[in-house]
C-alpha cells in the first residue's frame, strides 16, 4: 500500500500536522531551539499550512520546549555557607564549559543573584505573559525571585504562592538553555521539598562549610534529596583553607577535611573545595562573579564545574 500524501504539503520536518474542517492543527517540536529560531520555525510552518488548499485557519503549538530542560539543585542545610556564592559561580564556570546554561535564584530569604551578576534593580521584560530572562554581562541568563518585588521588599509568600512564583521563574522563555541552576532557599523544611517534589531536579549540589554543624545540616539537605528520589551530584566544601593575604599561611578556621570524609561515610562524590578567600567575598559584592577570572579562585570553581559537566555527560549528555 502507498502511503498516502501529507495532507499539508511543504510544512517543515518537526512539524505534524492534521487538517479537519479547515482547521489545520500543527504541533511544532522546538526542542533545543532558541526562541529566534523556534519562531523562524513557526513561521515557515504556518506560511506552508495557510498555502494548502481548503486551510482556513491554522493552529500551532510547540512541544518538547520545556521538558527536555534539566534542572540542578543547588542547596544547603543553613544559611551562610556560600551556596548563592557557589550557586553563581558554577554557573559562570559552566557556561565557560560550553554548556548554555541558565540560573533560577528561588532563594526567597535572600535572593541575591542580581547582585551577584551586577544587575541588581533591572527589571526583566515579558513577552505573551512569561518573562524573559536577563542577559548577565558574566553570559548566564538569570532570573530571581527578587525580580518578582519591589527592591528592598521582603518576600512575604507562603505555600501556593511561593509555588506558583517559581513556576513563574522556570516557565520562562529560557530558549535553549540547559541545564539550568536552581538556587534553592537555605534549609530542609516544607518549602524546599515542595519545590524539589514540583520541579523534580535530575541532580542536586550540596555545599557545606567544614563545620560539624553545618555537616550535620548538609546530612539533613541529602536525606530530603533522598526522600524526593533526587541523585545527590555531590557534596562541595566551601570556606575551606584560609590563605592569610600578608603572610601567606594556610589556616583552616572551619577545621579541615570535614566535608571530604562526611561525603566518604555517606557514600556520595565529592566535588571539590572552595578557599576561603577575601577575594571572593569582594568580587561578589562587586557584582563580578570570580569564576569569569582566570586567578586561583575561579580555578577552584572550574575544577568543580567539570565534575559536574562530566556527571551531566554521563547522565544523558
Ligand atoms: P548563602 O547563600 O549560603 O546564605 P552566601 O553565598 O550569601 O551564602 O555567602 C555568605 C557570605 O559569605 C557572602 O558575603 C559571601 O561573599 C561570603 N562567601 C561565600 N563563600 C566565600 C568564600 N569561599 N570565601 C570568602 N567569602 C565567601
Amino acid at each position: 500500500m502507498s502511503p498516502s500524501p501529507p495532507a499539508l504539503p511543504g510544512l517543515p520536518p518537526r512539524a505534524t500536522a492534521r487538517l479537519k474542517d479547515g482547521v489545520a492543527s500543527i504541533v511544532l517540536d522546538v526542542t533545543g531551539l532558541d526562541d529566534p529560531a523556534a519562531d523562524a520555525l513557526e513561521a515557515e510552518a504556518q506560511a506552508a499550512a495557510q498555502r494548502a488548499p481548503g486551510v482556513r485557519e491554522v493552529r500551532v503549538v510547540r512541544t518538547s520546549e520545556r521538558t527536555q530542560r534539566r534542572l540542578i539543585a543547588v542547596a544547603s542545610g543553613k544559611g551562610g555557607v556560600g551556596k548563592s556564592t557557589l550557586s553563581a559561580n558554577l554557573a559562570v564556570a559552566l557556561h565557560r564549559t560550553g554548556r548554555p546554561v541558565g540560573l533560577v535564584d528561588a532563594d526567597i530569604q535572600g535572593p541575591s543573584q542580581p547582585r551577584l551578576f551586577g544587575v541588581e534593580g533591572i527589571k526583566p521584560e515579558a513577552r505573551d505573559n512569561r518573562m524573559i530572562p536577563l542577559d548577565t554581562p558574566a553570559g548566564v541568563p538569570l532570573l530571581s525571585m527578587g525580580m518578582l518585588v519591589p527592591a528592598g521588599q521582603a518576600i512575604a509568600w507562603r505555600g501556593p504562592m511561593l509555588g506558583s512564583a517559581l513556576s513563574q521563574l522556570l516557565d520562562g522563555h529560557w530558549g535553549a538553555a540547559d541545564p539550568i541552576l536552581l538556587d534553592l532557599p537555605p534549609g530542609t523544611g516544607d518549602v524546599q521539598l515542595t519545590m524539589v517534589q514540583k520541579h523534580r531536579p535530575v541532580g542536586a549540589v550540596i555545599v557545606s562549610t567544614p563545620q560539624d554543624l553545618a555537616l550535620i545540616d548538609a546530612r539533613r539537605a541529602i536525606d530530603l534529596f533522598e526522600k524526593a528520589g533526587v541523585p545527590i551530584i555531590g557534596l562541595v566544601e566551601n570556606m575551606a583553607g584560609y590563605t592569610c593575604p600578608n603572610c601567606g599561611s594556610v589556616s583552616d578556621p572551619f577545621g579541615n577535611g570535614g566535608a571530604e570524609d562526611e561525603a566518604a561515610r555517606l557514600g556520595i562524590p565529592f566535588l571539590g573545595r572552595i578557599p576561603l578567600a577575601i577575594g571572593i567575598r569582594t568580587a561578589s559584592d562587586a557584582g563580578a562573579p570570580p569564576a569569569a577570572g582566570n586567578g586561583a579562585e575561579g580555578a577552584a570553581f572550574g575544577a568543580v564545574a567539570e565534575r559536574i559537566d562530566a556527571w551531566l555527560r554521563a547522565h544523558g549528555g
